[in-house]
């Protein structure tokens, strides 16, 4: 069994994440860093702290010394992780997920989340329980750390207002609720936080911000004629938008205007942006006039860090909101997200909702069609050729993560489920009518394919 999905172990508490599986991970990273330096943090769900002493008591198993940072968002462990010169970043958390789920998502020493090879020395560590106990003589160490004013520190070096921005943070009840309305209020703003009360149930919202978890927050920026409402997830790596006329800005847009901005502000001759292959086609529309070029990865905020890293890209960034910064650390990062993007509305002199404007609008369809979990993997390898043949128009082919094919006006993406008996296609086109016609045709080519492996 896989123990690591896109983002880190996630899983129902009490039942896929126990205290023991917690325990065996803390013993795992203590093995695998050698009884290293190890920090820690966690987010505000209400078996976090159980699931961290849990972890933490493995990690002291090993040997390892271990520096608990308490409740924090992932990027500022990730920062401090490498800042404070750990060999490991721990953090629990089950990012946007819904209040009975955890999960555990492991950084190196510099800060990035681990990569595959990484996560497997870590699974099969778990797994065989081949794990490295250190004697009753040097037990690992507990040492509480406060380290949170120098991550605000560097927030506070790399972004300066002139204008008084009227800013509505909606940490969302989760591990942004004390930092976030705190920096915003250094860096000038007038701040109204709203669900900035630390509660493990959610009370306010789901943790995964969307346009309809904030129609609260559109509600307040809107009565209150803020100029901005900025959201982040459970564990504050994501950041969502609601302009100031309180609508909630589509994610990628958001991030196609952000990219296109990073390119303006970079210098250099050949730079470039990273996002997934789930992304808008207006990514490309945006960045590719200003002579920036777009590097496609699967989907996963580990796989647009490592290629941000490989391709010394300008920025990087997913749609669902988590955003890379590479000149500060190569985590995805909420609360530097919002405080640059309001950076950004000064150097250009827009508000929020004309930030976006220039960005063009596709249509996006999807679609699911049930195929068993044993031959699922193999249709969408066969898919690939099937595609090609049936799209003489294609343009570019990739399986970077399953099959996505690229066409003059529209693209397709072909994969499957991680979880469910399922291959999900996803198409957008320049009109509805265009992403209509390729839905149609692919969704052919992959049910003739699954008809041939069922014959
Ligand atoms: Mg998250």
């Amino acid at each position: 069994m896989r123990l690591f999905g896109s983002s880190g172990v996630r899983g129902l508490v009490g039942a896929e994440l126990t205290p023991t599986l917690a325990a065996k991970v803390g013993m795992a990273v203590g093995t695998f860093t050698k009884a290293g330096r190890v920090l820690v943090a966690r987010d505000t769900r209400t078996s976090s702290l159980m699931l961290e002493n849990a972890l933490v008591s493995g990690l002291q198993s090993c040997g390892a010394k271990v520096y608990c940072l308490g409740v924090a968002p992932t990027p500022v462990l990730a920062y401090l992780t490498r800042v404070l010169g750990a060999d490991a970043g721990v953090m629990i958390t089950a990012s946007h997920n819904p209040p009975e789920y955890n999960g555990i998502k492991l950084f190196d020493g510099t800060g990035m989340a681990y990569g595959d090879e990484h996560q497997e020395e870590i699974e099969r560590l778990v797994m065989y329980e081949n794990f490295r106990l250190a004697d009753w003589q040097n037990i690992g160490e507990i040492t509480p750390v406060n380290e949170t004013s120098t991550y605000i520190k560097m927030v506070l070096e790399s972004v300066q207002l002139k204008k008084r921005w009227q800013v509505v943070v909606d940490p969302g009840c989760g591990a942004t609720s004390q930092i976030a309305p705190v920096i915003f209020k250094r860096l000038g703003c007038k701040v109204i936080a709203v669900n900035a009360q630390p509660d493990g149930f959610f009370p306010g919202r789901s943790p995964e911000p969307s346009a309809e978890s904030l129609q609260g927050l559109a509600e307040t920026v809107k009565a209150l004629g803020a100029d901005v409402g900025v959201a982040y997830d459970g564990d504050g790596d994501r950041v969502a938008f609601v302009d100031e006329n309180g609508i909630f800005v589509n994610l990628d847009r958001i991030l196609a205007a952000y990219a296109s901005y990073a390119i303006k502000k970079s210098r250099g001759k050949d730079r470039l942006v990273v996002t997934n292959v789930e992304a808008s086609m207006c990514v490309e529309r945006t960045v590719e006039p200003l002579g920036g070029r777009v590097v496609r990865v699967k989907v996963g905020d580990v796989y647009v860090a490592e290629a941000v890293k490989k391709f010394d890209a300008v920025f990087g960034g997913e749609p669902c909101g988590a955003w890379i910064h590479p000149q500060h650390h190569y985590c995805p990062d909420g609360i530097l997200s919002s405080t640059l993007l309001l950076k950004a509305l000064e150097d250009e002199d827009k508000r929020l909702s004309e930030f976006v404007a220039h960005v063009p609008v596709f249509q996006v369809l999807r679609r699911n069609i049930r195929c068993r979990n044993e031959i699922k993997h193999a249709v969408i390898e066969r898919a690939a050729d099937h595609l090609k043949a049936s799209f003489p128009d294609c343009r570019d082919l990739s399986t970077v993560d399953g099959v996505r094919l690229t066409f003059e006006d529209g693209w397709v993406l072909v994969r499957a489920s991680g979880t469910e008996p399922l291959v999900r296609l996803t198409v957008e086109g320049e009109s509805l009518k265009v992403a209509e016609k390729i839905m149609e045709k692919a969704a052919n080519v992959i049910a003739n394919v699954l008809e041939d492996f069922e014959r």
